[in-house]
């Protein structure tokens, strides 16, 4: 095998969270060469826990991710904590697909066969004092993750200002989990078929300016009101704007989807660029922490078939990365 093939990876997954993680663990028990470069931010980090993940009772982002990499130290998976910068296609006579080389921005230079878009989001918080402070603890955005610690209890659905109706739609959600929940607008008003909507679900709406949420050690205490008006709350569901975490997607030439914030893939998470794929919440915004890695792993079988493909085409035999015990 030739210096530069030896260094080359079978596939490089950009992104090492839940996606990132678990496709190098499908990849690399498929006895492929992977290279996980990672930023190390996963969307989650400022939360106590990881919720509704199946199998794991609740243990911190920083313990499931460490879990997760430690299960790829029996494969050959190379991990990298880097952020990737550069891409660069490459051409090369006698190969039936390009490769890419990727640069990072601690100056790493690798080469794949193919790519794995794992990037994740970035939330853009609500502008309202108190929100960031306590971001992922008692301050979150979504019930199907964190309702359950604090249902039944006093809650407050923080809408985006501008956008009433998304504020109505997480209202009505949320109030599956308390029958105490509160709407603040943050100054839009309502029409007669969202207050009927909310009323239908036993939520009551604020529509006046709120001023901060009110914290106190650490602890939140309530929202209050332009108005001095304090509602004290146990926890505060607010409306985030996604985007990507980084332009990554964008380095390949990746279409973005209609939705603005995700890449666009096919069923199979093929973007519509040769040799890159994407998975996780990069690719489904929507995506909980087990359904990105859920996500991740059917990508990563079906990047797996096509590699097959151009294994045969290019008469490469089956390689075993990791010595095969007699
Ligand atoms: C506050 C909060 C709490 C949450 N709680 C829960 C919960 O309890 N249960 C649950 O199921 N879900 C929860 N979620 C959602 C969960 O975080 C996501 O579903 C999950 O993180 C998505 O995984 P991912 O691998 O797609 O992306 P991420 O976890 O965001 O990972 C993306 C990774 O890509 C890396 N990256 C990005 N760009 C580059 C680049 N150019 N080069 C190298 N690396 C790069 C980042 O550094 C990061 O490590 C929560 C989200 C938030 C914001």
């Amino acid at each position: 095998m030739a210096a530069a093939e030896a260094e080359r990876f079978d596939v490089a997954v950009i992104g090492g969270g839940y996606a990132g993680a678990q496709a190098a663990l499908t990849l690399g028990r498929a006895c492929r060469r992977v290279l996980v470069v990672d930023g190390g931010t996963p969307r989650n980090a400022r939360a106590a826990h990881v919720h509704n993940f199946l199998g794991r009772h609740d243990p911190s982002p920083a313990d499931l991710l460490a879990d997760a990499r430690a299960a790829l130290h029996q494969h050959a998976v190379a991990w990298e904590q880097d952020s990737v910068v550069r891409a660069e296609r490459i051409d090369a006579d006698g190969d039936a697909a390009p490769h890419w080389r990727l640069g990072g921005a601690r100056g790493g230079s690798w080469t794949a066969r193919a790519v794995l878009l794992a990037t994740g989001l970035r939330d853009e918080l609500p502008d309202v004092p108190g929100v960031e402070q306590l971001w992922g603890r008692d301050v979150v955005a979504c019930p199907h993750c964190h309702g359950w610690e604090v249902r039944g209890r006093p809650l407050a659905q923080l809408g985006l200002r501008g956008a009433p109706a998304r504020g109505v739609e997480r209202a009505v959600l949320l109030s599956r989990w308390s029958r105490d929940v509160v709407l603040f607008t943050d100054g839009d008003e309502l029409t007669a078929p969202q207050r009927s909507r909310l009323a239908a679900a036993g939520v009551a709406a604020e529509t006046g300016r709120v001023r901060q949420v009110v914290h106190r050690g650490g602890q939140l205490i309530g929202i209050e009101l332009e108005d001095g008006a304090l509602h004290a709350r146990a926890a505060v569901f607010v409306v985030v704007k996604q985007s990507p975490q980084t332009d990554a997607a964008a380095l390949f030439g990746c279409a973005p989807a209609a939705d603005g914030v995700a890449v666009a893939v096919d069923g199979e998470g093929r973007t519509g660029v040769p040799g890159v794929w994407a998975a996780g919440t990069a690719a489904v915004p929507a995506l909980l922490a087990v359904g990105a890695a859920g996500h991740a792993a059917t990508v990563a079988v079906h990047l797996n078939n096509a590699l097959i493909e151009l294994d045969l085409a290019e008469g490469r035999p089956a390689v075993f990365p990791v010595a095969v015990e007699p």
